[in-house]
Formats: structure tokens, sequence, C-alpha cells
């Protein structure tokens, strides 16, 4: 697929968009430089043998920033990826630890291959050269380089990188924090997989708890009802999706994928969907909507939100003045180019930026490398103690009261979490503290009218003193 962006590349229109919060900061141009630039790229090509024939494959690795270690970000398997564009979300990456108190650097990989052509064999054979390339480089260890997945990679391809690696470092005893989003029969942590979408609905959650903003984006209080458009129902869109679906009572009147367009305005059965997509490979001839093909007009659809979540450069100055929605959640990196992000500002449009958005998946990213490193699964220690504790506290209530509380509440009481329960619980409380940190900027900063500008200012905030107390210029 190809970007649709032909003015801007996609790390110019990054760096322009961050040029804002500069601009507002004040801050010298000499660090403005320093923060922007890139501080490591590699390309490697290797051949391997796929059906009696040699092909030879290219991929990348950059690493924006690393003034904190290690640097994490994604690898995508894409047939239309290059290096301005792993070093954009490299750069994405860097702001993004930054905004969700993530202490890592930003990096980012791709490899330049259609996954959908290869056997699962091929994809393993490719994928174990790409790592040990990556290893050999010095751009793949728990202690400097951590990927995780992205576009086209998920759980499996984590899983062959991580054994590739333990393979080439035996003696390495954190051999498994040299990847996250790992299945979790090998290192993962439970919730890694939905985190990204599970991230974006929290965010939502949390915009809609200040009705103030909500009131100022043009919409009516309350999230319960809205009427929303997603595309792409990959792992971030189908996660974000069902959840919205599901637990929040919104409608989820229209889902774009590569293929068409879903829409019913009765709202739309997310889970039916994925599992006609599973059957199928495709989301034509579902029947409980209407289908037609050209999925790109879908993005101008009429609703409250609009939830990008395929990928970069699907709103552009082409298209921008017919977006007829009120709040874009920007679940993909960069939907959003710098010159339909100058329009919708202009229109009154609320856009809730990627760097903040989508950093559910970094954020449960971490929770998982710190697992690894500790060599324990979170709450295996604290769980029974919290179940007896509450057990006690209920038979004390008993006593004191000489009654015995409905089920549910006996059922509460004498919980202990378990992994999930604190790995979600975690999520929420990131992107909810985040959330508060870009309204604070808001708040109090006349300059700053948008989401976006205030989350790069909070990222280039944090990140330039990290480098005034580390000394780096
Ligand atoms: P994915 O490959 O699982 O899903 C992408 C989906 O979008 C697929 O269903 C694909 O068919 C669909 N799609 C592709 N092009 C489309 C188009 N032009 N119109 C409509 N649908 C289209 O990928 P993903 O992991 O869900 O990632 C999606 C976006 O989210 C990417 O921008 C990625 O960088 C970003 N992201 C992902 C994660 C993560 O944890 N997976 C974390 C942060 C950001």
């Amino acid at each position: 697929m190809e970007n649709n962006n032909k003015t801007l590349s996609f790390s110019e229109s990054v760096n322009y968009m961050v040029d804002r919060a500069i601009n507002v900061l004040e801050i010298d141009t000499g660090i403005a430089s320093a923060l922007k630039a890139c501080n490591a790229t590699i390309k490697v090509s290797f051949p391997v043998e796929i059906n009696g024939k040699i092909e030879v494959f290219t991929g990348w690795r950059a690493v924006h920033s690393d003034h904190r270690l290690p640097s994490k970000g994604g690898i995508r398997f894409a047939p239309y990826v290059d290096e301005d564009e792993v070093e954009a979300l490299a750069a994405l990456m860097t702001y993004k630890c930054a905004i969700v108190d993530v202490p890592f650097g930003g990096s980012k990989g791709g490899l330049l291959i259609d996954p959908r052509k290869y056997t699962r064999d091929d994809m393993q054979r490719i994928t174990r050269r790409f790592a040990r390339e990556l290893v050999r480089k010095g751009f793949l260890s728990p202690a400097t380089n951590v990927p995780a997945p992205d576009m086209g990679t998920g759980e499996r391809e984590m899983a062959w990188i991580a054994d590739t690696y333990k393979h080439l470092h035996p003696e390495d005893i954190n051999t498994l924090g040299c990847v996250t989003g790992k299945p979790v029969a090998h290192g993962g942590i439970r919730g890694r997989t939905e985190a990204t979408g599970r991230g974006v609905v929290y965010v939502i959650r949390e915009f809609f708890r200040n009705p103030d903003d909500v009131i100022n984006a043009g919409l009516k209080p309350g999230l319960g009802g809205k009427r929303i458009v997603v595309q792409g129902l990959g792992n971030v869109g189908y996660h974000a999706a069902k959840l919205l679906d599901e637990e929040d009572d919104c409608l989820i009147i229209a889902i774009l994928e590569r293929d068409g367009i879903l829409v019913n305005e009765e709202g739309i059965n997310v889970e039916n969907v994925r599992q006609h997509i599973n059957e199928h490979k495709t989301i034509k001839g579902f029947p409980e909507a209407t289908f037609s093909e050209n999925a790109a007009a879908g993005l101008e659809i009429e609703c409250d939100i609009l939830i990008p979540a395929a990928m970069e450069a699907q709103i552009t100055g082409k298209n921008a003045d017919n977006i007829n929605t009120k709040l874009i959640v920007e679940a993909a990196n960069g939907p959003v180019t710098f010159e339909a992000d100058d329009i919708l500002r202009n229109r009154g449009v609320t856009i809730l930026p990627d760097a903040f958005v989508n950093a559910g998946g970094v954020t449960v990213s971490y929770f998982e490398w710190v697992r690894n490193l500790s060599h324990i699964r979170f709450g295996r220690m604290e769980r029974r103690h919290d179940e007896l504790r509450g057990a006690r506290l209920l038979q004390a209530l008993e006593t004191m009261t000489g009654k015995t509380p409905e089920n549910w509440m006996q059922d509460e009481l004498v919980y202990g979490a378990d992994e999930l329960d604190l790995v979600r619980s975690g999520l929420d409380d990131t992107m909810r503290n985040s959330y508060q940190q870009l309204k604070e900027v808001m708040d109090n900063n006349d300059k700053v009218t948008d989401y976006r500008t205030a989350s790069y200012v909070v990222a280039i905030n944090k990140i330039v003193r990290s480098y005034i107390d580390i000394g780096v210029y």
C-alpha cells in the first residue's frame, strides 16, 4: 500500500508537528535539532532460500534516541516499509515513551515483505535470519534495543526472535527481555495483545470523564450511544472497537478494511465481523451490514468519533476537508498528515494524537520487560495473601454486624488480583495520568490549543530534562 502523502515524508510530517511544541517551549535551535535527529539507522539485506530459490530481503532498524535504555519499538513486516517510515516511527516512539512515563528510548524496525505470500516455515526462517542480523549489529538485546509487534507481526514472530537471541546469547540470564509481545507461555505477559486497543479505549473513557473537554469538542457528554467509525480491524482496531461495542454501549456504525467497508447505522457487532474475517479472510459477505468496495470514502462518513487504526497517511490534504466527525482518535501511527492536521485544527476537529493514544502497547511492553527481568509473574507473591486478608475482613465484618454481605460483596472482598488485573490497572492508570498531564499543559498555556502540541510539549520537557540531568549537551 502506498503512502498517499506526496508533499511531506512521514518523518517530515512528524517533525513539523514536533516543531509546534518546540516553538511553544522556545527551545534553543541546536537542542531542537538534536531532539529531532535520529541517532542511528541500519539497513540489512540478507538471502533466504525459498522453494529452492534464493530471495534477498531488506530491513531496517532505527534508533531515534537512547537517552534511556533500552530503546523500544515495534518491528513491522509490510510491502511498502522504507527507511524514512522507520525513522519517523522511531521518533514517535521516543515521544510516546516520554508521554506515558515509560523509561525507554525510541526505536523502530521494518522488513520489506508481504507476509501473506509466504508459508509459516518461510516466515520463520526469514524472521530468524532478520533477528540474527539485528543481534550481530548490536540492534537487539534486553539491555539496549527491544522490539515488539507492529503491523504484520505478532506473538509468533516475537517468539522466534526471542529464541534466536537465546541461541546466540545462552549466557545472558535476561534473554527473554530481548523482545516483548511474546506468547504468555514463552515469557509474554497477560494482556499485551489487547493492550494498544484497550489503551485507546482507556483514553477515550478519560476524555469523556472530562465533560468540559467533550463539550469543547462539540460533542454531548456521555460515551454511551456515540456513533463510531473504525478504520482497520487488525490487532489495535479490533480490541478497541470490541470494547467500545461491548462495554461502552457505543455504536460502531462503520468498519473500513483493506477490501471494503461495512456500514450499519444500528451498530455492527465487532466480534461477529472478526469471526467472519477469520472464516472468509474478507469482510465481504458479512450478513449484518451493507458492504461496499470504496473503503477510503468511509473516512468521510458523518460520525461522532473516527478511529483510524490501520496505517499512516490516511487523512491527508486531499480528504481532510471532507472528514465529518467531531473527534479523531489516532489509534494508528501517523494516520493524519501534517497538512491534514492543519486543516482539521482550523475546522475545529479535535484530535487525540497517536503518540499518546496508542501508547498502551509500549506501556504493557514495559510491564512485560520488567516481568522478564524479575523472572516472576506479577501477582504471584501477593494474590493468595490478598485473598486471605479479604476473607478475614469479611469474617470481621460479619462478626461486627451480625449480617452476611451479599454474594457479590463477598466475591469482591476475597478477590486477589491476578496478572491480567494488575496489567489492566497499570495501563488504565498510565493512560489517565498522561491525559491529565496533557490537559494541564493546555489549561496553563494559552499557546497550546490542541492535544497533539500538548503531548509533544509534555514529551519534550521530559526528554530535555533528562538530557540536562545526564549532561548530554
Ligand atoms: P494489523 O496488521 O494487526 O492491522 C492493521 C489492519 O488494518 C488490518 O486488518 C488491515 O487489513 C487493515 N488495513 C490496512 N490498510 C488498510 C486501509 N488502507 N484501509 C482499511 N484497512 C486497512 O496492525 P496493528 O498492529 O493493528 O497496527 C495498526 C496501526 O497501529 C499501525 O499504524 C501501527 O503502527 C499502530 N500501532 C500498533 C501497535 C500494536 O501494539 N500492534 C502499537 C502502537 C501502534
